[in-house]
């Protein structure tokens, strides 16, 4: 197969780099190691229930972001959660500055679905190398899964990485065209690791009343935030019949433990140490999945929008790395990556994000 623009990573960040590119007439391809689009915009089934374990909620902070969640408004996928979180300090739990919390009652993974109706991916395919050929590039796929075998090639006049820094580094340091020096920049982000536990209660297991729906624990040295998963559906699209918590590590306790074979104890702490901000029914859930997110949230970042690299046909870097507003950021680098990279093929005028997030609806 042969397509003009190859975009590896189907979170936020490539979804908005394929799509101004899509709409401008180039042939796009997103390439996508895991089974779904969304990357850390992600939803999990747990016992049936549906429960956000990636992004939790998006505020209107960010002149794109805050387009973006009002047209997924009018969408029907983001609806108001709450108006104000909660704060846990050493004088206890109170309210947090007032923003409203957007969630999409459906999973917060409905928005990347929502953004990605149309465009071709390839999913559980893992991009693991770049070939310079006389007329573009030759992307070399593994197969993450049975049944995803073939094909395992693509051919592309040029190549966005939208993904986050330390995996796309492997994949261009060993270009030979390369110079060291510019892709210093990827090989200087880092990022903090966060594990997250979902714990799901019996309806009895819990107290009648829960104050709280977010609740951050900025004093906690192992717990950053707890939320009422449950709390996010409505009477028309419910979560789930039964209370579900879920519950971030601090980015401390996910350095220490990300590798753990074990994760009995891992859970067992992270309950424990919850139980301790909002009451001891936390310690016993009837259900448990916990997940490693190795790359949760850009702790070193690159100061540009995206990196464009001197490699001889284009291609280009970006992500959440590129700054430090998480999902604002991812909007903002996707966007600059497809305008680099328009810059180096055919100059075609791309559409804004606003008229990008009109015409899809
Ligand atoms: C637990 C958690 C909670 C969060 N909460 C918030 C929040 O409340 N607010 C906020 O603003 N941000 C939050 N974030 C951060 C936010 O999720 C990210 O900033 C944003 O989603 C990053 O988007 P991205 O497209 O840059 O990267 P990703 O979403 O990581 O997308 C990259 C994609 O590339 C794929 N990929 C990687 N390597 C390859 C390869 N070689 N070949 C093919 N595919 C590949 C991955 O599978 C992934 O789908 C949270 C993150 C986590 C983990």
């Amino acid at each position: 197969m042969r397509v003009d623009i190859a975009v590896v990573g189907a979170g936020l960040a490539g979804l908005m780099a394929a799509l101004p590119l899509e709409a401008a007439g180039y042939s796009v391809l997103l390439l996508e190691k895991s089974r779904g689009l969304g990357g850390r915009l992600a939803s999990y089934r747990l016992n049936g229930s549906r429960c956000d374990r990636g992004v939790r909620y998006l505020t209107e902070e960010g002149r794109l972001l805050s387009g973006f969640v009002r047209s997924l408004c009018q969408r029907g996928v983001l609806e108001p959660w709450i108006e104000q979180g909660h704060i846990d300090t050493p004088e206890g739990i109170g309210l947090d500055s007032p923003r409203t919390h957007y969630v999409a009652p459906q999973g917060m993974s409905q928005i990347a679905k929502e953004l990605g109706q149309g465009l071709t991916v390839w999913y559980s395919r893992r991009v693991q190398t770049l070939t310079a050929e006389s007329e573009g590039w030759r992307l070399a796929l593994e197969a993450v899964k049975e049944g995803s075998e073939s094909p395992l090639e693509v051919r592309a006049k040029a190549v966005i990485l939208a993904i986050p820094a330390p995996q796309a580094l492997p994949i261009v340091e060993t270009l030979p065209e390369i110079p060291p020096e510019t892709i210093a920049p990827l090989a200087a982000v880092t990022y903090d690791p966060c594990l997250t536990l979902l714990a799901q209660y019996p309806q009895n297991g819990v107290p009648a009343e829960i104050p709280w729906r977010s609740l951050e624990c900025p004093n906690d040295p192992d717990v950053s935030w707890l939320g009422l998963d449950s709390s996010k559906g409505t009477p028309s699209q419910p979560r789930s019949d039964r209370p579900l918590v879920v519950i971030n590590s601090s980015p401390e306790f996910g350095r220490s433990h990300i590798d753990d074979e074990d994760v009995t104890p891992v859970i067992e702490h992270l309950l424990n140490q919850g139980a301790a901000h909002v009451g001891d029914w936390l310690k016993t859930p009837e259900t448990t999945h916990l997940h490693r997110w190795r790359y949760a949230f850009p702790r070193h970042t690159w100061s540009q929008d995206s990196l464009v690299l001197p490699t001889p046909h284009p291609l280009i870097c970006c992500g959440d790395w590129c700054g430090s507003h998480q999902v604002e950021t991812a909007l903002r680098s996707g966007l600059a990556a497809a305008s680099a990279i328009n810059a180096q093929l055919q100059q075609h005028p791309l559409p804004p994000l606003s008229q990008l997030m009109n015409s899809q609806s």
